[in-house]
């Protein structure tokens, strides 16, 4: 800690220098740690000079000699960040340090740890989710592609300070878009800010922001369009010079007769909101008449009332577009009088009366509620930990009765069911909440999901079955020799991974049986003597209507063995020599046609032999197992596939006697463990003071791994005896 301390006293002021040279070249000076205090000291009593500092400063140093698209040094951005988050919106000192790092994590070496350790988790929180917002990449323009990019931006946003920064990031990015060289790139982000950045600013309030992004994002996606409206409205201004000026001097006057003191201005619509109404009300820019809107800004909510009584007394009104936004605001919090009214020249003139608060809460929305009145910070900083903020912001957005809103009730309803996450490229992808990775990769495509074997969540390789967290980045790893298996069923979350899941061990399934009831057909033929062929098994007289469903009921064990046998003794006749043969059990998936019998566990390398039950399949027993005295007629005889490379491992259980010590158990597992194998379980059977009788499952590779391990186990001191049981 103090060692990085010293370090930035020691290159701050070479940099300090350095960028000072750099920018007076500029055009426009960075904004200095001194000044950016200055102005934060003149709303926030609570500042923390310090720390406003050295965040300046180690942002300055993080970024370095990085440069942004224009030539300018990187750290010129986030100074500009920070500029936006205290000069336009007034917010607390920590929000403007998030801003100054916002881009640290994402763009440096810095790591969340450092920037924990120095600045404390608030800070280093905020500035991550900023860094996990700039990880989408929208590309697509389409409505339901941008509900779900805007309701991503809502879930990970925990403190709405993070969208505040995120938009004061975009809004500077914006500024300064034009020194992007590559078009694409310039539309792309041109084209994500008009559909997701404008409608949350908007959504929060903040139409400052809201008109500026969107302005420029208009004009790169329509420069024709752009220019046209601008042309047009510097020709209504034009034809009549004083318009503006005149009507202002008018309101000005008739409000002074009643002495109702106010300010006023006029304020021409921007060419992005004239294009929007255009194209809204299909019409064209003449049929527009409240390009210019005036703004008469009194002191309290009774003048207001006053103001607009003396307004439509002295002007004509236009019916039916009077609205009082203070009496019912708009859900987000937007307060104010709206009227139409014929002005100076028989021109419609639209008229916004509000108080100076409820201008601010229009112009920066939610950032307002940041603002401090009489030293009091309005929404306590505590409240930020309850999620307060985001909750009111869903409020806002879930109660909006816009027609313009994206986000209707029922969807918000499932928005809290909901994850969202990125694929390598950046492309979001929305889940249930609880999804994994296998249906992450089922939702991308069913050839991805099948072939799963591995996920790997923020890079790092994580168990197929992890649930997945809002923003993370989301990598699929395929084998071709992977097939999806039955237990996948148990934590997967989607329709779709359960279907195809399903689907593919059920025809998993068929072919198992099948191939197990031709390879027991054959067995059948060579055991009898008779040269194999599909014509001699006449499968009309097992009721079935195909060789294939005969092959399926005879893997199942539903074809009677001995019948089989006299049907192919009628087609002979006579000299039957019953042959030695067996089946092998290559290629058989282990559980769905071919099972290991959990009585004796047979593992590779040991006697074996096969009983075929009714729609169970084939059970491999050893030879010596107990159970076999039972059963008859119905033995297969089968062999392990020896030349298997596959490394498969089988599950064996060992009784072992050992001393009562108290290093006995350590030593057994040592053993255990420096052969290779694996301990799945371990249980105590008896305990005397001499003795533990101990059973232990191990998962082994063959019966000669076995073998090794009981040699090991029985040359330890402490072992008494070892038996496979
Ligand atoms: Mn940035």
């Amino acid at each position: 800690m103090s060692l990085i301390k010293h370090f930035l006293i020691i290159f701050s002021t070479n940099t300090l220098i350095a960028c000072y040279i750099k920018l007076s070249f500029c055009g426009r000076f960075m904004l200095t740690s001194s000044e950016l205090i200055q102005a934060i000291q003149k709303y926030d009593p609570n500042l923390n000079v310090d720390l406003v500092r050295k965040a300046y400063i180690f942002s300055m140093e993080a970024h370095g000699m990085q440069k942004r698209a224009s030539g300018s040094p990187y750290f010129y951005h986030p100074a500009e960040v920070a500029r936006i988050l205290t000069e336009q919106l007034h917010m607390d000192y920590t929000t403007v340090i998030v801003g100054l790092l916002h881009d640290v994590l994402e763009d440096t070496n810095v790591g969340f740890e450092e920037l924990e350790e120095i600045f404390g988790s608030e800070i280093a929180f905020l500035v991550e989710g900023v860094t996990k917002l700039s990880h989408i990449k929208y590309t697509s323009s389409q409505v339901k592609q941008s509900e779900s990019y805007q309701k991503f931006i809502i879930a990970v946003t925990h403190d709405i300070r993070v969208l505040i920064v995120k938009l004061a990031d975009r809004l500077q990015n914006m500024r300064t878009l034009s020194y992007i060289k590559s078009e694409e790139k310039r539309r792309r982000i041109a084209i994500e800010t008009l559909d997701l950045y404008a409608p949350l600013a908007e959504r929060i309030g903040m139409n400052g922001i809201k008109d500026e992004i969107a302005d420029i994002a208009f004009f790169t996606l329509h420069p024709n369009e752009y220019r046209a409206i601008s042309t047009k409205l510097e020709h209504i201004r034009n034809q009549d010079n004083n318009f503006v000026q005149n009507t202002i001097l008018e309101l000005q006057k008739v409000l002074s007769k009643d002495e109702i003191p106010c300010s006023i201005n006029g304020r021409e619509k921007t060419p992005y909101s004239i294009w929007k109404k255009m194209q809204k009300r299909n019409i064209g820019l003449d049929q527009i008449y409240d390009i210019i809107a005036f703004r008469i800004i009194v002191q309290s909510v009774k003048e207001c009332y006053a103001a607009l009584g003396v307004v439509h007394t002295n002007f004509r009104i236009i019916p039916g577009r009077f609205k009082d936004y203070i009496s019912i605001p708009k859900l987000n919090n937007y307060r104010s009088l709206h009227t139409t009214v014929i002005g100076t020249g028989n021109q419609p003139i639209e008229i916004q009366i509000r108080t100076e608060d409820m201008h601010r809460m229009a112009e920066e929305g939610i950032a307002a509620h940041w603002s401090y009145k009489n030293g009091d910070l309005i929404g306590k900083v505590g409240e930020t930990q309850n999620y307060a903020w985001l909750k009111r912001l869903i409020a806002i957005i879930k109660n909006s009765p816009d027609p313009y809103e994206v986000l209707d009730n029922s969807k918000l309803e499932m928005f809290d069911d909901e994850v969202f996450c990125f694929t390598s490229k950046g492309d979001l992808i929305t889940l249930p909440k609880g999804a994994t990775g296998v249906d992450f990769a089922y939702e991308i495509h069913t050839d991805l999901g099948n072939t799963c074997i591995g996920v790997r969540i923020n890079g790092k390789l994580v168990p197929l079955k992890t649930v997945l967290k809002n923003g993370d980045r989301v990598d699929i790893i395929t084998s071709p020799y992977q097939h999806p298996e039955a237990t996948w069923e148990d934590f997967v979350v989607t329709g779709k991974a359960r279907s195809c899941i399903r689907k593919f061990v059920k025809s998993q399934e068929k072919g198992e049986f099948i191939s197990l009831g031709f390879q027991l057909s054959r067995y059948i033929f060579a055991e009898m003597n008779i040269q194999f062929s599909e014509d001699l098994i006449l499968y009309e007289k097992f009721c079935c209507d195909s060789l294939t469903k005969f092959y399926y009921n005879m893997g199942k064990g539903l074809i009677p063995l001995k019948l089989f046998r006299s049907t192919l003794l009628n087609i002979e006749g006579n000299n039957i020599t019953f042959n030695d043969t067996s089946i092998c059990l290559i290629d058989f998936i282990p559980d769905i046609a071919v099972h290991f019998s959990k009585c004796c566990c047979p593992i590779l390398g040991d006697k074996i032999i096969g009983i075929l039950q009714a729609n169970k399949g084939l059970i491999i027993h050893q030879t010596t197992c107990r159970s076999m005295e039972e059963s008859c007629e119905a033995f297969i005889r089968v062999k392990w596939n020896q030349d298997d490379n596959i490394e498969t491992s089988f599950m064996a259980r060992l009784q072992i006697i050992m001393l009562n010590h108290k290093d006995s158990f350590a030593a057994i597992t040592n053993i255990i463990s420096s052969n290779n194998a694996n301990i799945s379980n371990l249980k105590i059977e008896h305990r005397t003071t001499e003795f533990f009788s101990l059973l232990v499952d191990i998962s082994v590779t063959d019966i000669a791994h076995l073998g090794e391990i009981q040699a090991a186990l029985r040359a330890c001191s402490k072992v008494k005896s070892v038996k496979r049981l």
